[in-house]
């Protein structure tokens, strides 16, 4: 289940999670398994299994991980660069609760 804020930003607006090429996935399955917060699924269509981003916003802001495990080279995430400069943008707006 995704969190709805993330250090008190919306984090849907955090564009932040993994990408699958479908011209390389193979549909192995390894990145379901090896993300045990839920951001990937195997559906079936049409017969054929095929593995979606089915929770993109479950997965963690600047988490990585899955993108070595794939053996077709298959996952990507944006730039952690960019993302940390949104994140920058995005505190002028959220800015942090202190007590
Ligand atoms: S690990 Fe890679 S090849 Fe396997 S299902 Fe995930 S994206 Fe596709
Ligand atoms: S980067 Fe981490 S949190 Fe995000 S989908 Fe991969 S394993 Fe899950």
């Amino acid at each position: 289940m995704s969190e709805e804020n993330w250090h008190e930003i919306p984090r849907s607006e955090i564009l932040w999670y993994p990408t699958i090429d479908y011209e390389k996935c193979t549909s192995c399955g390894k990145c379901v398994n090896y993300c045990t917060l839920g951001t990937y699924e195997l559906q079936e269509d049409e017969g054929k299994k095929k593995t979606v981003v089915s929770n993109p916003d479950n997965c963690v802001v600047l988490c990585s991980g899955c993108d070595s495990i794939c053996p077709a080279g298959a996952i990507k995430h944006p730039s952690k660069k960019q993302t940390q400069e949104l994140i920058r943008e995005l505190r002028k707006t959220y800015p942090l609760q202190r007590e």
